[in-house]
Parts: structure tokens; C-alpha cells; sequence
């Protein structure tokens, strides 16, 4: 049987996923074609470790992956897609006929706060690095880490809060305020209590206030303001994470805010073999590890109807987050690990390899070249793991 044609569209998290879960579930029922305008794989979690020199954004070129795998790679993204003839066009105005679309396009980041510094990940370790310095120096003695209402994925903000502060600790700097800003009752609240727990005492531990439960938005003059009551934020420097929305692909559904809609197998809803996967769908967290589990849901139906002798499994979604903390080992060695139910916490990796991206085939694939975590030095890392609703 002649195998079916199968176009992905994106190059990041999502995209690779699939392919390398196609490759393996489908072999050589599938001929996969993957589209991105970008030529590189870029690992931007580790955008948060540059400043402080604890990681790089690693970029792998996706042809090096392409010839090792065995798919093809055409350096243009998505521009349209024709349902009814089955056939994406491209932006570098080439067309491709397609059996299964799988659409993983990631999503834009905006900024919330039109006068802050916002941490776009790609171009702002210098600009963290600066602050950084700023503080050394004593220009400025407060930074703000500030979580916008609507980012479901707020871990970079303690991740950069708890960086920054064990650099002012190792520096012998006094007088220094750090807090993380943010809509969350608790600290990582999707986590659940526990991990909310345990990252509490490493915020607590490291000298960084939690300032939960407020809604941070724009007030005069620029400054930010905390609802409910409009209190201003008392920060000489504020970092704010981004907000996402949908790139949107004409002729493909979208929700209000750009967002494609999927069901449990990244089926997009209306469409006929036409999949989506990643920070691209409705689903609302946007995360790598979600992203991933999503492609392999849409990678396993794929594969089942191409032939392939598997039962396609649907997605299940386990939210796993790695938190670089500067340094963990002095504040959670003891009685930090926490394993109840449905939510895990953990200074020992909860998921093997343990890259910061959690992904059946992406991770192996990540640690390739280093088998021991090559994303963080051992001991500077907490684990934080929760089974999610499928439906968000
Ligand atoms: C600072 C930071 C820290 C993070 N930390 C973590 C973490 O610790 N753990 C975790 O799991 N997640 C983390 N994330 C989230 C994670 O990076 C994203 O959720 C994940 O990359 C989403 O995967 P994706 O494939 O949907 O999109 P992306 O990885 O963004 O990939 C989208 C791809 O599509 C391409 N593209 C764009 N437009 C088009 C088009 N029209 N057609 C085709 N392709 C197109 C892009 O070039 C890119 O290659 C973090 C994100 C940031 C910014």
C-alpha cells in the first residue's frame, strides 16, 4: 500500500513530536512533510537559565533531524488551507495535497502592559542580564515579576523570581525586594496545594514575596495597578510575562481569540482529516509537555488510519513542570517531596529523561547528546507533576 501524505505544519515542540511518534507508530505507511518558516528546532524554556548563565536556547537545525528520521522539510508556514480539496498552501506560495494536516503553528506572544519590560524568551536574556546588573550595581534595589491575568502557563515568572534571587544572595546583596505578581491564589496553583506548598517554602526560603489573588493591569502614566482596589504596583523595575493569542490560519475554525478547536484525538472540530496540536488549539493551557501529549493523540489516530496496528489512545493530559530555582538542594532536601493523588512534587526527577520539556519521543530526542540532564545542573531544579481535565 502506498503510503498516505502527511503535512505538519510548525517546527517546535508540537511539530517534532509528531513527527518522531509518526515515524515510530506509522514507519513507512506515512510520508510526512514538515512545514515551518523557521529552519531550527529552539528549546526557548531555556531562555529563563541565559541571564544567569545556568543554560542556553539551544537550536537544532530541523533537516539534520529530517535526514535522520526520514521526513521531508520545506522552509515555508502555513498560509491557507482548503478543506474541500484537501490541500495547505504555503507561504512561499507552493501548495501540498494532504491525506492528514496536522496544524502546530504555536501561538504569538503579546505584551500585556504596553510600558513594561515584557519577556518575549527569543532576544531577552540580554535584557534580564542588564537588570541583573542594575541590581548588582545598586540602581535599582526592587524588581516585580508580574503574571498577566490569562497566562495559564506562569512558571517562567518563578523561575526568573527565583533565579534573580539567588543571584542577589550570592552577590551578599541586603536590601533587595523581589516578588512575583500574579492573579494565583497560591504559588504554581495549577499544581495543586501540594506543589503549591513546596514551591511556597522555596519562594519563602529564597527571600521572594508571593503577591497572589490580584489583577494586575495598566494604570496611568504606565505604572501598573493591582485589582480589585487599584493599588499600585511598588516595583522600580517589573518584568511581565506575555499573553498569547491565536495566529489563526484562514480556512481552518478558530475560537474568539485565535485559537483552533480540537477534540480529544487533535481532531480539529468541522474538518475532515485536519489535526491541530500544541499552543496553537483552544486548549487553555499552553505548555510544551501538553503540547506534546496532544501530538502524540494526533499522531496515534494518524497512524491507526494510515493502517498501522494500534489502538489510538486519546489525550489525557499530565501537566509536568520543571522549575529552575538557582539553587533548591539547601531549602528542599528535607520533607519536600510530596506524592498525593493527583498532584507530585519533587527535588528528584519525576520523569525520565528529565528535560525541561516532557515529551514521549521529544525528550529522548532533547537528551540525546547529553543522557544526564542537560538542561540544569543537578540539584537546581524542582519537579512538579498533576493530572489535568481533558476537557481544560
Ligand atoms: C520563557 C518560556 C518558558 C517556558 N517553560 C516551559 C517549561 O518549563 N516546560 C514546558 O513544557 N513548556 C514551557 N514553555 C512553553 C512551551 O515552550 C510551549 O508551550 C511550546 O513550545 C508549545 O509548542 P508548540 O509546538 O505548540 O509551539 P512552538 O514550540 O512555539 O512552535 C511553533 C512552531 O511553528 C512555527 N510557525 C509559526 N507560524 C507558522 C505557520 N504559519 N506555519 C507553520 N509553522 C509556523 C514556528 O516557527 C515554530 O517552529 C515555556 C515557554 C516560554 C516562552
Amino acid at each position: 500500500m502506498a503510503p498516505i501524505d502527511v503535512v505538519i505544519a510548525g517546527g517546535g515542540v508540537a511539530a517534532v513530536e509528531a513527527a518522531l511518534a509518526l515515524r515510530d507508530l506509522a514507519g513507512d505507511r506515512v510520508a510526512v512533510t514538515l512545514a515551518s518558516p523557521r529552519p531550527d528546532f529552539v528549546l526557548t524554556p531555556m531562555a529563563v537559565a541565559e541571564p544567569f548563565a545556568a543554560g542556553h536556547v539551544e537550536r537544532r537545525p530541523l533537516r539534520s533531524l529530517a535526514e535522520q528520521v526520514g521526513f521531508a522539510v520545506v522552509a515555508a508556514g502555513v498560509a491557507r488551507v482548503r478543506p474541500e480539496e484537501q490541500v495547505v498552501e504555503l507561504s512561499d506560495g507552493s501548495e501540498r495535497r494532504y491525506d492528514a494536516l496536522l496544524l502546530a503553528p504555536g501561538a504569538q506572544p503579546v505584551a500585556a502592559f504596553p510600558h513594561v519590560h515584557t519577556f518575549l524568551a527569543e532576544g531577552d536574556p540580554s535584557a534580564l542580564s542588564g537588570l541583573v546588573a542594575d541590581l548588582e550595581e545598586g540602581w535599582s534595589r526592587s524588581v516585580a515579576f508580574v503574571v498577566p491575568p490569562g497566562v495559564t502557563w506562569p512558571l517562567p515568572a518563578y523561575e526568573l523570581a527565583l533565579m534573580t534571587a539567588g543571584e542577589v544572595r550570592s552577590m551578599g546583596l541586603d536590601g533587595v525586594t523581589i516578588q512575583v505578581v500574579t492573579p494565583e491564589q497560591r504559588p504554581l496553583e495549577v499544581f495543586g496545594d501540594e506543589a503549591s506548598d513546596a514551591v511556597g517554602r522555596l519562594l519563602e526560603a529564597g527571600g521572594v514575596a508571593f503577591v497572589g489573588g490580584v489583577e494586575p493591569r495598566a494604570g496611568d502614566g504606565g505604572r501598573i495597578v493591582l485589582g480589585p482596589g487599584d493599588r499600585p504596583l511598588e516595583a522600580e523595575r517589573v518584568v511581565a510575562l506575555p499573553v498569547l493569542e491565536g495566529r489563526g490560519v484562514p480556512g481552518v475554525p478558530r475560537d474568539e481569540r485565535g485559537f483552533i478547536p480540537i477534540d480529544e484525538y487533535g481532531r480539529v472540530q468541522g474538518m475532515r482529516n485536519v489535526y491541530a496540536a500544541g499552543d496553537a488549539t483552544a486548549f487553555p493551557i499552553k505548555q510544551g509537555g501538553i503540547a506534546t501529549q496532544q501530538a502524540d493523540a494526533a499522531a496515534e489516530r494518524i497512524a491507526a488510519d494510515a493502517g498501522a496496528p494500534i489502538t489510538p489512545r486519546p489525550f489525557r493530559p499530565v501537566l509536568r513542570g520543571r522549575l529552575m530555582t538557582g539553587a533548591v538542594e539547601q531549602y528542599l532536601r528535607a520533607g519536600a517531596a510530596v506524592d498525593r493523588g493527583r498532584a507530585r512534587a519533587s527535588v528528584e526527577p519525576l520523569w525520565w529523561p528529565p528535560t525541561k520539556i516532557a515529551g514521549r519521543y521529544l525528550g529522548p530526542w532533547l537528551s540525546e547528546r547529553e543522557p544526564r540532564t542537560p538542561d540544569a545542573p543537578a540539584g537546581r531544579t524542582i519537579d512538579v507533576e498533576v493530572i489535568l481535565d481533558p476537557r481544560g
